[in-house]
């Protein structure tokens, strides 16, 4: 008998890699569990969601946290790469979010800046424009400390037909330059057309964009894009992605936020009533995202919970109403062990979990489990001496643009997005004389481009960007790559059943589906923390139903006015 927390048989002391550092002693995983200790709950990922439930249960609970982790390192895709001291963060993640029991939170971990960073952030201008964003008096001096949060302005642009494009777009004099009258005029025209006669139902992300947009300006702009992004026709997408992603933004919205923003000045922090797409001032940590889960994970390991990196949760020990234990394996030497549990935290693919649980699921949940896609993500980074931009871009003299991201929008390349991570923060970059940019593609495991190698995928990348004049191929200095499995999970293939997967698990009751995969949901880091914190909540409430951790991201504007009244905004 197997008593919980513990393993069986015990662990060998293979772990971990020298670099990391926050973990607790392997040799001992469980041995400081005995009979009289807490219940313990086995979290199977150690991202923003595994990681926030882990906290929260030390926080506020007796229950003793057991993190598995398969990567190398913690923060799942919000994590940051360490490339010869060039960071690179897989998506670029801003760090924003309308619930204050979120950002709160993050100020607890990292406390916001209260000194300028060395860099120009803090002022930019662009095109006779100045933008500053506010500083916290007393916060820490980030020439001086690690721990710290930066607050950054947001600007990104579109680059289509070798012109540059506010984005959102604008209705201004540069966009209507850009285009010409007669584009402009027929944009307009759709425009209005959508208003008066939208499509009803709505049932794609084209009908979607189009009622909001028109068609003509949802070609210009969405549709390309959007497509690279999902690899699927717009008319094969569901509306309800939209619905979820960009439901506030319109036309109307834009005019009114551009309008707005004049009389209000340029948003601090706490744009709470602003559609997230266009929010100018986020948060970053000094190191990229992956700073703030290392400190998460070290205050975990520090408090008594433990934290296993290359540790892999391959099966799942059901029986009729929970789950009671875990089997892990150990990626360094392929043992696999048995921690009995509790509870149980999933934020591995759903699909996975569906496929590991050890009494089967019921052939349809089966099905359904099987038939989920997902989109998957390459980043390719490079170091350059300097972009090749010029003034007509924006560009200073060595050609950096203040953009933090440059939408690709140019028709004969495959690259999706362009961060520039001297922008996100100036100590992502080893040498502040180079220019750090990730380029994002949009592919599936084992496609074509997936399985290209990393010299031609490399190759083909400084091709592309040169080609469209970013950059001079002859400019770049090193390069890597990386390949991120499972990192959109779509709302197409059998995610309309996905009723029948959510039924069947809300029914184990220790078992708790959590973050961005593990409840197959397009949850940015907020969300995620928000269904581990609600998670905890529901422990510590005795609360049984798990109706409240699927509202989040879909009703978050009802469950911040239910916490805030209820009192229960603990964070
Ligand atoms: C391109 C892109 C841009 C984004 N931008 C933003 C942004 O600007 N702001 C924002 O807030 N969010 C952003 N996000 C979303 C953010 O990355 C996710 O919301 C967040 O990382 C989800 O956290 P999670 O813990 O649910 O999952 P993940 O981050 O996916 O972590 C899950 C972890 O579980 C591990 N795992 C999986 N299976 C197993 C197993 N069987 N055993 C053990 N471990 C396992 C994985 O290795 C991973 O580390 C972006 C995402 C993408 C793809």
């Amino acid at each position: 008998m197997i008593k919980a927390g513990e393993v069986s048989p015990p662990a060998a002391t293979t772990f971990p890699p020298a670099a990391v550092v926050l973990m607790s002693d392997p040799a001992k995983m469980g041995e400081n569990v005995t009979p009289a200790d807490p219940k313990v709950a086995v979290i199977a990922g150690a991202g923003p969601a595994g990681l926030t439930a882990a906290y929260e249960l030390l926080e506020r609970t007796g229950v003793k946290p057991l993190v598995f982790e398969s990567d190398a390192q913690v923060g799942g895709i919000s994590k940051t790469v360490n490339y010869k001291g060039n960071r690179i963060d897989i998506g670029g993640h801003r760090f924003f979010s309308k619930s204050d029991r979120v950002m709160r939170w993050w100020d607890r971990m990292l406390p916001v800046q209260g000194a300028p960073s060395g860099d120009r952030s803090l002022d930019i201008s662009y095109r006779n424009a100045s933008r500053a964003v506010s500083l916290v008096a007393g916060g820490p001096d980030p020439e001086r400390t690690d721990a710290v949060m930066l607050v950054r302005s947001r600007l990104s642009r579109i680059l289509y037909l070798g012109k540059f494009f506010d984005y959102p777009v604008r209705l201004n004099a540069r966009t209507v330059a850009n285009l010409g009258a007669a584009r402009i005029v027929r944009i307009g025209a759709s425009y209005a057309r959508a208003r008066a006669v939208p499509i009803r139902p709505e049932r794609s992300l084209e009908d979607f964009l189009i009622n909001r947009f028109g068609r003509q300006l949802y070609r210009t702009f969405f549709k390309d894009y959007t497509e690279k992004v999902w690899g699927l026709p717009c008319d094969r997408i569901s509306a309800e992605w939209g619905a979820q992603r960009i439901k506030g933004l319109s036309i109307t919205s834009a005019i009114t936020h551009a309008l707005t923003r004049r009389l209000r000045g340029r948003g601090g922090i706490g744009q709470k009533d602003v559609e997230t797409s266009l929010i100018e001032s986020f948060l970053y940590p000094k190191y990229g995202p992956g700073q703030m889960w290392e400190r998460v994970a070290r205050i975990v390991t520090d408090r008594g919970g433990e934290v296993r990196l290359r540790h892999t949760v391959v099966g799942v020990v059901n029986d009729d109403d929970e789950i009671v234990a875990a089997r892990v394996m150990d990626e360094a030497t392929g043992e696999v062990r048995t921690v009995r549990c509790d509870y149980f935290f999933s934020t591995m693919p759903v699909q996975d979990l569906v496929d590991r649980l050890e009494r089967p699921a019921p052939a349809n949940v089966r099905e359904v489990a099987d038939g989920l896609v997902y989109r998957d993500f390459v980043t390719v980074g490079l170091l350059l001496r300097r972009l090749r931009l010029g003034a007509a871009a924006g560009a200073a003299t060595d050609g950096m643009v203040p953009d933090n991201w440059i939408y690709i929008q140019e028709p004969d390349v495959k690259v999706g997005r362009l961060q520039i991570f001297n922008n996100w923060s100036p100590y992502m970059v080893a040498d502040p004389g180079t220019a750090w940019l990730g380029l994002e593609y949009f592919c599936n495991a084992g496609d074509e481009l997936w399985s290209l190698a990393d010299d031609v995928f490399v190759k083909m990348a400084m091709d592309e960007l040169d080609r469209i004049g970013v950059i001079d191929r002859n400019d770049v200095i090193d390069s890597t790559i990386l390949r991120v499995p499972k990192t959109y999970p779509a709302y197409f293939g059998a995610y309309e059943r996905f009723g029948e997967i959510r039924a069947y698990l809300d029914g184990y009751r220790n078992l708790f589906l959590v973050g961005r995969n593990g409840m197959h949901k397009y949850n940015n880091q907020d969300h995620s923390m928000l269904t581990a914190m609600i998670a905890v909540d529901n422990i510590v409430a005795g609360v049984t139903g798990k109706d409240n951790l699927w509202s989040v991201n879909t009703e978050m504007d009802y469950h911040e006015e239910r916490l805030q009244r209820t009192g229960k905004s603990t964070g």
